[in-house]
């Protein structure tokens, strides 16, 4: 990657920013082209994919996208990475990243240097949108093995490294002796950073804004941090294996980067959703000649918003997200409960309550046993969890058990917390 990748791959994704709605469908109707006919030249396993469903790839125009099959991750596992990255792709040369697949082993992604720069533009993009500039200090939370790496091009783009496995307190102290304009992280991460905070306020951190990622966040979380640091929270939507999905903007509400992935909402049997209601969210990148993701089902559920945005951008929204498609409660009927749906009751539930539970998580060990583990706050009383459980009771099968656990503290996992975790399996 050199500077002049990173200068070209930043004036893209800004002008697409500005193109307008009929530019904007030309450009990513046109990328989408280019990576259904690449992929088929380039990739085994969409050439005898595609051969297979009768697909002809020179005819391929943007709607016949449906046509083509689903991609799961367990395939992307399997066929990695003979059979699923372009031919003749040295891979010591390419960059790679990993993530986990759906039954825990590893997922390889493999991207070009080119590649790269794109998607760290559009991961500098989602800040700028809310207001980053260059000569702002960055400070990035995240997990990684080193301790404190630093970044910068002379006065421009400072970015500081956090561990995300450190204390709190080391947290603290490193964003009080260097204060940043932006604050990036897992939003745990940055959540058990304000509760510190509002305990110990003195010297204040201000940043000017907060940007969080990786995992599940609720409005009341975003509203919580956004009080105790004095500065609006953003949320964005990017996953391992295609890098920025949509981001919200200042208005509050999600965009869709269309410019890199094609976003479908479908229903179980595969079909796109009606409006306004919930699918599993289907991506198909744009950007990654090497190793192109066609109809990937990535775990996720989100719904779509219609109508424009009063900020301004041209580009489609989503209302929501509906937790990973991964944890869903599954009941002895065969049932399946999506973690929405655990989730917004205890959230509706504790907004009347709220110096009453810290934080919470549903841990299913058992097909008959749900733990709802409880971090208690400082308003805390035993009739509040009764209230709680008898709430959801309903939502479950009978014969399921739902036993509330009070905890000191809920594990964040080893990167990502998980609100809702399902440790039963088939
Ligand atoms: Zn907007």
């Amino acid at each position: 990657m050199n500077f002049l990748s990173m200068v070209h791959a930043w004036c893209n994704v800004h002008g697409y920013l500005w193109a307008g709605r009929v530019l904007q469908r030309h450009i990513a109707e046109r990328r989408l082209r280019r990576t259904v006919r690449q992929a088929y030249r380039r990739v085994p396993w969409y050439r005898d994919s595609f051969d297979r469903h009768g697909i002809d790839v020179s005819a391929f125009r943007a709607q016949d996208l449906q046509r083509l099959p689903l991609l799961t991750k367990q395939q992307v596992v399997e066929n990695f990475p003979d059979r699923i990255v372009a031919a003749g792709t040295d891979l010591r040369k390419a960059m790679t990243s990993s993530t986990s697949g759906s039954s825990g082993q590893a997922l390889h992604m493999a991207y070009s240097p080119r590649t790269y720069a794109y998607y760290l533009a559009t991961a500098l993009r989602v800040y700028t949108m809310v207001g980053y500039r260059p000569w702002h200090r960055m400070t990035y939370i995240k997990f990684m093995d080193v301790e404190r790496p630093r970044y910068s091009l002379g006065p421009f783009f400072r970015v500081d490294h956090l561990n995300s496995a450190l204390p709190v307190e080391g947290h603290v102290e490193a964003l009080r002796a260097r204060p940043p304009d932006l604050l990036i992280g897992y939003a745990s991460s940055v959540m058990e950073i304000a509760r510190y905070l509002q305990r110990h306020p003195e010297p204040r951190i201000a940043p000017k804004f907060i940007s969080l990622n990786s995992e599940y966040s609720t409005a009341l979380d975003r509203q919580f941090i956004a009080e105790v640091f004095g500065c609006p929270v953003y949320d964005e939507y990017s996953s391992e294996e295609t890098w920025m999905i949509a981001s919200q903007c200042r208005a509050g509400h999600y965009h869709v980067f269309t410019d890199n992935v094609v976003l479908e909402l479908l229903d179980d049997a595969g079909q796109p959703v009606a409006e306004g209601e919930i699918g599993h969210v289907v991506l198909t990148t744009l950007n990654n000649p090497l190793m192109p993701l066609i109809r990937y089902r990535l775990g996720d559920m989100a719904r779509a918003r219609p109508g424009r945005c009063a900020c301004g951008s041209a580009l489609p929204m989503l209302e929501s997200f509906e937790g990973r498609a991964d944890d869903a409660l599954r009941m002895p009927g065969g049932r399946r409960i999506p973690s929405a749906v655990p989730i917004c009751a205890v959230i509706r539930y504790i907004h009347a309550y709220r110096d009453a539970i810290a934080s919470f998580k549903f841990l299913q060990t058992e097909l008959h046993r749900v733990e709802l583990l409880l971090v208690p706050g400082a308003g805390f009383r035993d009739e509040i969890a009764d209230g709680l459980v008898a709430e959801l009771r309903p939502q479950l099968d009978a014969g399921v058990e739902l036993v509330p656990r009070l905890v000191d503290a809920i594990d964040p996992g080893r990167i990502k917390r998980r609100v809702v975790e399902c440790r039963v399996r088939d």
